[in-house]
């Protein structure tokens, strides 16, 4: 549904309502460096099971550490550094410590299978990898599918085969080049994983620039209620915004609205490993959180637990959803339960290739149900899927944006990469939305074949070429089915081999050990004739869709 070609007519520009932002040229460990400078004592992060925790001026030195302990082992700039790490508090001191380097980094959600961490760390060329002690044995088999990677590295004691965190971090530092040449708008900062629009997750090329504006945009004044530490507070405690990280720091989120933008404005960063109800409210308990970022299952859960200590609650200014919609229901809910009716509920969208957010609601008269407005520097288009014409308020359409946190590109993947950004410079969402006349997005459809259970990303392509390796499978299509709690869950339909017997449990059995928890099919499977394509083979998912809502409903 998505097409690369410029689209046609620019009547309809949703500028944002914000004034142009203030964009610095600066790398982000240049940027991290220089704002840690002013609140050196202030603890940046903290572990929530554990209570390790670092300073900023500690970071900042354990940046430089790790970065010279890459130079020693050899790597160069542009090599990529891969991080399978949950949120730790050493999270952002070795991304940073690669980036002073100027090697990319991609992150990878730690619950994936050997299979699925190695495609990625292939796929992107990936040099060194950094792990924790409970997946060494993973990563001992996802390197012999990966010739280039060189050494294992594992946070903690130092492991046969793995090079140790802790030693690293014990280098003088002498190796850090202050004055390494890195192009904050060229050169990759980090590399996520996405699916786009179509086909396998791809790399997306982040440069300094794109995360750096993102976090400038949304810092911008009147776009969030959070504020900057004051430098050498008199009293910490008092002003220093505090977070509960519980979203991945390895998805764009996480990383960038969370972790970099906490850090930016000297909050402590309160690190979970896993989602696990216990731990997380006795953090939120125990450090009394004045933003939390949330995705909407998580909003449901607080809003049901009976056992929410209120006064932790006392310093909460905002809850920040994002990643999927989020009901009134729900919102009313948990605002009433805590009993904090002045609570800003603010919605934010974005993807990965757009470093995380162009769309925020706004700090007054925000509607629960849209997920707001464009950024400061962030132009956006509504167009008709057919004729590529703008569109005005209330039409539905696919959104397309511009602005400096658009990716530079897909990972060697030109193709992709046009059929995504157009030759204007507009990236191509793949979601339907429409806008009213205040210029608040509301979400209609996504046009695109990505599934999202719990946020997190499921792309059909993977599944299905999962599925098409089982003997009695003839042909399969993967849709995303709605639920409830995880907003979505894949489906297989499925066409058998004549003449193979195949179940839909050992069907579901197969894909089970070969994918993370997530992407399993517990949406269930559907066994059909044939599957629905047009004349020239392409696959036909609206039908899907349809067919679907008729089982649902018959
Ligand atoms: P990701 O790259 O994993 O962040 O996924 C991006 C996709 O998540 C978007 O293209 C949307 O389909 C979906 N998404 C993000 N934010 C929202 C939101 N507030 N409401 C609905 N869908 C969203």
């Amino acid at each position: 549904a998505t097409s690369s070609s410029s689209t046609l007519d620019n009547k309809h520009i949703v500028y944002s309502r914000h004034a142009d932002c203030h964009l610095h040229n600066q790398t982000a460990v240049q940027r991290f460096f220089e704002r840690a400078s002013l609140w050196p004592n202030l603890t940046a992060l903290e572990c929530g099971l554990t209570g390790r925790k670092y300073s900023y001026d500690k970071v900042r030195e354990l940046i430089r550490r790790l970065g010279s302990a890459l130079v020693r082992m050899g790597f160069k700039k542009g090599q990529v550094l891969g991080m399978v790490l949950p949120n730790l508090p050493e999270f952002p001191i070795v991304l940073l410590g690669a980036a002073g380097i100027g090697m990319p980094v991609t992150t990878v959600n730690p619950v994936y299978t050997v299979e699925e961490i190695a495609r990625q760390l292939r796929n992107s060329n990936t040099t060194a990898v950094v792990t924790i002690p409970q997946l060494t044995g993973t990563l001992r088999q996802v390197a012999q599918l990966c010739p280039e990677i060189r050494r294992l590295i594992v946070v903690g004691n130092p492991e046969k085969g793995f090079a140790s965190l802790g030693e690293m971090l014990q280098d003088p530092g002498d190796l850090f080049d202050d004055n390494i040449e890195i192009n904050p708008s060229e050169d990759t900062f980090v590399l996520p994983y996405s699916s786009g629009t179509t086909g396998l997750p791809k790399g997306v090329m982040l440069t300094n620039s794109n995360v750096s504006a993102n976090i400038q945009q949304t810092e911008h004044p009147g776009t969030m209620k959070v504020s900057s530490c004051p430098a050498t507070p008199r009293d910490a405690s008092d002003s220093q915004e505090v977070f509960v990280c519980v979203l991945p720091f390895f998805h764009i989120y996480g990383l960038v609205s969370l972790m970099l933008t906490g850090l930016d404005h000297g909050a402590k960063l309160v690190t979970l490993p896993r989602f696990e109800s216990e731990s997380f409210l006795k953090s939120v308990h125990q450090h009394r959180p004045t933003m939390l970022q949330l995705v909407p299952p998580l909003v449901s859960y607080l809003s049901a637990r009976p056992d929410l200590k209120l006064d932790s609650f006392h310093r909460l200014h905002t809850i920040i959803i994002g990643a999927a919609p989020l009901g009134p229901l729900v919102a009313n809910k948990l605002i009433g339960r805590l009993g904090k009716p002045d609570l800003l509920m603010q919605e934010g969208y974005g993807m990965t290739e757009t470093s995380s957010v162009t769309h925020l609601s706004p700090i007054v008269n925000n509607q629960i149900g849209s997920f707001g407005e464009p950024l400061s520097r962030t132009q956006v288009k509504v167009v008709d899927v057919d004729t590529g014409e703008s569109l005005g308020p209330g039409q539905h359409g696919e959104m397309c944006v511009r602005g400096p946190q658009v990716m530079k590109g897909y990972y060697k993947n030109e193709k992709a990469t046009k059929e995504t950004i157009d030759s204007d410079g507009w990236l191509h969402t793949g979601d339907m939305v429409y806008y009213n006349e205040q210029n608040q997005f509301f979400i209609v459809d996504r046009l695109k074949e990505l599934i999202k259970v719990k946020g997190f990303q499921v792309s059909p392509s993977e599944l299905e070429d999962v599925l098409r390796r089982i003997p009695g499978v003839s042909d399969v299509a993967v849709i995303g089915v709605p639920d409830e709690i995880a907003g979505e869950l894949p489906r297989a339909y499925v066409v058998k081999k004549k003449g193979i017997t195949v179940t839909k449990e050992e069907i579901v059995e197969f894909v089970d050990v070969k994918v993370a928890p997530h992407k399993k099919l517990m949406g269930g499977v559907v066994f059909l004739d044939a599957i629905p394509k047009t004349n020239t083979g392409k696959l036909l998912r609206r039908e899907l869709k349809n067919i679907t809502n008729s089982l649902s409903q018959g």
